[in-house]
């Protein structure tokens, strides 16, 4: 067998490098568990950003994906797919009301993508409107709406026609959004941004904005939705009716998969005017549709709300003076250090628990939703042990 030293030895001679990496070889997973090369056990409130929302080999999708898979992987979109199908009718029947559309792609990244290119095509505007501490993807659209001057800087110039607004501060939106304005992208809860809740009013507020001035209002749940934050998706706190909504991440059960959803204010598309290769493929789909099924039969929005909100208590509770804030939606939930937080999330792996940064001083849990409440007990205790 290859040691952990040998595989990270190989990683590191022949990976791109643009990646910050833990010295851990992940190898297996199961539920809220993961394992690595050498046996070790880990609870995972990383879920791969928040993709693993159905647990770790989840066997529903294990099932979907086995039988697919020996079935047909690629279809392309000039013909009709079953999964296709019955995977856009579940989607849509799923969404905020009048998501009637969706144009299916393989990452968070290419529904914003996509999500800006319908948005300028719709109303022939070309300005979009974003918020600091915003995060949306790395391609040059998404990138141009994602606020982080370390991920836009060396890339410049990028996109033009994106302008940047204070989350949270309506006052400031309104002085931004005018006739020019093809849309405002906005997520529900800021992940990358240091897991920072949107204010419903805010939110509710910048969607009558964009209504009154002739906007389409874009909302990102490619981190906050399928039942992440105790809603299947976010908008249905504030009951927003966004135009076009971005999804990934925990989509399909852990395979590529990204969409966005699309509301009656964005006209006919013109044929040809997007496209993907392996955008709506059938393995993916019959992933997307086991997923979805399972987040649905086993409530795992409620038990995300329900859990969360147990965990935030528990960790409000620890007496740290490294604490600035816990706040989070779901099992979203982020500790804003007083410190920088590399070390400590260091010091937690070797105690057998895996959580994400969130910027450079925020700690955040993204646990699959199927983790149970001993687990997230232990998570606290080891918290607690590293923070005290
Ligand atoms: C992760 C993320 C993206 C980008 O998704 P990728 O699949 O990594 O391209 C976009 N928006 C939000 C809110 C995200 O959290």
């Amino acid at each position: 067998m290859i040691s952990a030293e040998e595989l990270i030895t190989l990683e590191n001679t022949h990976d791109s490098g643009v990646s910050i990496k833990q010295p851990l070889v992940l190898v297996r997973g199961e539920g809220a568990r993961v394992w690595d090369v050498d046996g070790r056990e880990y609870i995972d409130c990383m879920s791969g950003h928040g993709v693993a929302n159905v647990g770790h080999a989840n066997p529903a999708v294990v099932q979907a994906v086995t039988e697919q898979v020996q079935r047909l992987v690629i279809c392309p979109n000039g013909f009709y797919n079953d999964q296709r199908a019955r995977l856009l009718a579940q989607l849509t029947a799923i969404a905020p009301p009048g998501l009637t559309r969706a144009f299916l792609c393989n990452s968070g990244t290419e529904a914003v993508e996509a999500a800006l290119k319908f948005a300028r095509l719709s109303t022939g505007r070309t300005k979009i409107v974003a918020a600091m501490r915003g995060f949306h993807g790395r391609t040059f659209g998404a990138l141009s709406a994602t606020w982080r001057k370390e991920y836009r800087q060396p890339f410049e110039p990028l996109v033009p026609g994106f302008e940047f607004v204070p989350y949270n501060r309506l006052e400031r939106m309104e002085q931004v959004v005018d006739e020019d304005t093809a849309a405002v992208i906005l997520e529900v809860v800021q992940g990358e941004g240091g897991v920072v809740p949107g204010d419903g009013e805010y939110l509710r507020g910048v969607q009558a904005l964009c209504q009154e001035r002739g906007a389409l209002f874009i909302v990102d749940e490619v981190q906050t939705g399928f039942g992440r934050t105790g809603r299947m998706f976010a908008c249905e706190y504030y009951d927003l009716r966004p135009d076009l909504m971005c999804l990934a991440k925990a989509m399909a059960g852990g395979l590529p998969m990204g969409a966005v959803l699309i509301g009656s204010r964005v006209g006919e598309l013109p044929k040809k005017s997007h496209g993907s290769t392996f955008g709506g493929n059938p393995l993916a789909c019959a992933a997307a549709l086991a997923t979805i099924q399972y987040i649905a039969s086993e409530n795992l929005p409620q038990r995300a709300a329900e859990l969360g909100e147990r965990f935030l208590t528990h960790l409000q509770a620890i007496p740290s003076p490294l604490i600035r804030e816990v706040r989070g939606l779901g099992l979203m939930v982020g500790i804003e250090l007083k410190d920088k937080v590399a070390s400590y999330l260091a010091a937690l792996a070797e105690r057998g628990v895996l959580a994400l940064p969130a910027g450079a001083t925020v700690m955040r849990f993204l646990p699959p939703l199927v983790i149970s409440a001993e687990e997230l007990d232990i998570v606290v205790e080891r918290v607690a042990e590293v923070l005290t």
